[in-house]
């Protein structure tokens, strides 16, 4: 009994300590009645004189967001962030911005992100917001300059991503017709990774325009060792310049390398090239396959399988996204789902992965 009494004094005296005071169910019942000037005002008046007034409107403010009331959130947070004092000004400064994506006003979102990013608690927050906005506007110039604000240890951990922006801007260069612009562009990126096959493929296409299909030729075939999985999108080019400079022992070069690289299992490689050849050159692959040890004998059999998969890959897509498993008819770069760089494959890799685990295990 004297425990239980000193139980309910006790939460009697907790009930006590909050107090709230009677300006807040004013403005509580504007709010629930939809008369949510008066409400804004009177929470707006709290927030002045009490912290704690103010994480409820923030509360309230982001409710309004995820419920698609962004009209409602903008007004508190734009209150919060003028007479919040200093101490919210940027907290109700980045809620505002995230009210601003999510209308669609960009332009706006872009304005206060750039004020935060002068502040030291939310800088690298707004800086990150703002590459989003800029990759997905395809404004790369804009993303590659944020990129330079990020830390050195960020930059280092993304350099990929710099290299990608600034390919996309050489791309843009070399439909312009500017490829001396886009030469340049490829030379700075190749500071931010090496290794990079998308740059062989623009260079190579420079090359191509400037008359020189042997330059293209080798630079075709670098990127595809280095990455097999854009074998879809070179496989065609190589052979289109191949045929154009008699190069008839294309095919079984092109598998000589496929195999050197590694990356590929000989199933995988065998699925791919049935895939990617053209039908002018369907004939050969049964000999090159033959000589991977992958699973294609005959000329028929190649035809066949290249049927499927193209049936296969016109339904689900040539193309699947390694991290979120989109599938897309088109090659994308950066998937336009999960937004992941170098993250689409194509995806007869996979089904011929399956095919060589049921081999195994059987
Ligand atoms: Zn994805």
């Amino acid at each position: 009994m004297g425990l239980a009494a000193w139980f309910l004094g006790r939460r009697n005296g907790a009930a006590r300590t909050v107090r709230l005071p009677r300006d807040y169910y004013v403005g509580l019942d504007h709010l629930i009645n939809d008369r949510f000037d008066h409400a804004a005002e009177i929470f707006a008046r709290m927030a002045e004189a009490d912290g704690d007034a103010a994480e409820i409107q923030f509360a309230l403010g982001s409710l309004f967001r995820r419920r698609g009331e962004v009209d409602r959130a903008i007004a508190i947070h734009t209150r919060l962030r003028e007479h919040g004092g200093p101490g919210l000004a940027d907290k109700a400064a980045f809620a505002l911005a995230l009210d601003y994506q999510s209308a669609g006003l960009m332009d706006r979102a872009e304005r206060v992100l750039e004020e935060l990013a002068a502040s030291r608690e939310y800088r690298r927050i707004a800086l990150d917001h703002l590459v989003r906005i800029y990759e997905a506007q395809g404004d790369w110039a804009k993303a590659l300059k944020v990129f330079h604000e990020l830390p050195p240890a960020v930059q280092a951990e993304r350099a990929r991503v710099a290299a990608h922006y600034l390919c996309e801007l050489a791309e843009h260069a070399l439909v312009q017709g500017e490829a001396e612009r886009a030469r340049t562009l490829l030379r700075q990126a190749r500071t931010h990774q090496a290794v990079l096959p998308r740059a062989d493929m623009l260079t190579a296409r420079i090359a191509q325009q400037a008359g020189d299909a042997g330059g293209a030729l080798l630079l075709y075939l670098h990127a595809l060792e280095t990455a097999p999985g854009l074998a879809l999108e070179i496989i065609p080019s190589v052979l289109a310049i191949a045929r154009q400079t008699r190069r008839h022992d294309m095919l079984n070069e092109l598998g000589r390398r496929l195999r050197q690289s590694g990356g590929v299992s000989p199933r995988q490689l065998a699925w791919l090239l049935a895939t990617a050849v053209p039908a002018e050159d369907m004939s050969q692959l049964p000999g090159i396959t033959a000589e991977l040890g992958g699973g294609v004998e005959s000329a028929a059999e190649a035809s066949t399988l290249s049927a499927l998969l193209t049936r296969i890959g016109d339904a689900g897509g040539r193309y699947q996204c390694d991290e979120c498993g989109l599938n897309s008819v088109g090659w994308y770069w950066r998937c336009p789902k999960c937004r992941s760089w170098d993250s689409m494959s194509p995806a007869v890799f996979k089904w011929a992965e399956r095919t060589d685990h049921v081999v195994r295990a059987s």
